[in-house]
């Protein structure tokens, strides 16, 4: 692990401050992942900016009826959070599959949004990677790919975004505020990720002058019966082979509204548009779920080790929103 400088902020000014003014320097919040990928010297930054202490650990209700969930809330505070429990269940669902107690109770939103794949060959040095190491190659693509992407990849990088939480934003509508030299800025969610393209290096739509302040949940009723499904390798904390986060609504039996976002097939949480554009208006029976699900699955690519998860994705979809529209049905 290389050297770097730690210096607190104490108000936002400050920290954009800091992060103009130091040399490659990073904003740290609580570390879950940063800190790893530092001790096997994949991200080598020279200087940290801890953004701990800075004001944006609150929940709190927007002007137009929705939540704003502060950049640096824990993980654990949006779970239990009696609002988010209330109004937005696929969130606090999706933290709780997303890691154990510890790690839930030290990452914060900001930085859920921040994490970078857990491709194998991404923290192997050794290993040939167009994300740590641009136009050198990609190992994985004829390598043992059982954990990657089906949807969404490029012949530069076929990695999978790892995080649950964001799966459930995305399906949510969710936008996301960010500070800067210049002031504030909004990014709706679905343009946050980046695909790799030919520069898998580039995650984000986030300057790196840029700071998270908030996540801001739009009003969406009838996302309180909203449902996150994890399926993974084992049941203990395991990275997602395929999820599904959905809110239904159904009214004189036909769709009326639908959220539909899929984890673990795709380089960034992905929005499911094409099953959406399928399911609305139409009436919600397993026929038309299926449908759906093979919809959005249409372009998707299996390569040696992770082609199961095309007809894993289809059949997850299809059981979520099944259990989706029985609970509707429920008095
Ligand atoms: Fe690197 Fe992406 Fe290839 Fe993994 S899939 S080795 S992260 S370029």
């Amino acid at each position: 692990m290389r050297n770097f400088t730690y210096s607190r902020a104490g108000t936002a000014g400050e920290a954009l401050h800091l992060i103009s003014t130091l040399e490659n320097a990073r904003f740290l919040g609580g570390g879950t992942n940063l800190v790893d990928l530092m001790r096997e010297n994949i991200e080598q930054p020279d200087a940290l900016v801890d953004v701990t202490r800075l004001p944006f650990a609150r929940i709190t209700d927007t002007t137009g009826g929705g939540i704003s969930i502060g950049g640096a809330v824990k993980n654990t505070a949006v779970a239990n959070h009696e609002m988010i429990r209330r109004r937005y269940p696929v969130l606090a669902q999706a933290i709780l599959f997303g890691a154990s107690g510890q790690i839930r109770n030290m990452a914060t939103v900001g930085g859920n949004l921040m994490q970078r794949t857990r491709c194998y060959y991404f923290y192997d040095d050794a290993a040939r990677c167009n994300k740590r190491n641009p136009g050198s190659g990609c190992d994985a693509i004829d390598g043992f790919n059982r954990i990657h992407a089906i949807l969404g990849a490029s012949e530069h990088c076929i990695a999978t975004h790892p995080s649950d939480m964001c799966v459930a934003l995305a399906a949510l509508d969710a936008t996301v505020r960010v500070a800067g030299p210049n002031g504030e800025r909004t990014i709706p969610f679905d343009a946050f990720h980046c695909l790799p393209g030919n520069t898998p290096h580039l995650e984000t739509a986030l300057r790196t002058d840029e700071l998270i302040t908030a996540v801001e949940l739009p009003p969406l009723p009838f996302a309180r019966r909203s449902l996150y499904r994890k399926i993974r390798d084992r049941a203990s904390y395991a990275f997602a082979l395929v999820s599904v986060a959905a809110a239904l609504q159904i009214e004189s039996g036909t769709i009326r509204n639908v959220r539909l976002a899929l984890g673990g097939v795709a380089p960034k949480p992905w929005r499911a548009r094409q099953a959406e554009r399928v399911l609305s208006g139409a009436e919600p029976n397993p026929e038309t779920f299926r449908r759906a699900a093979d919809a959005e699955l249409a372009g998707a690519r299996g390569y040696r080790h992770n082609a199961f998860k095309i007809e894993l994705a289809r059949r997850t979809i299809a059981g979520v929103l099944g259990e989706l529209a029985d609970r509707e049905r429920e008095p």
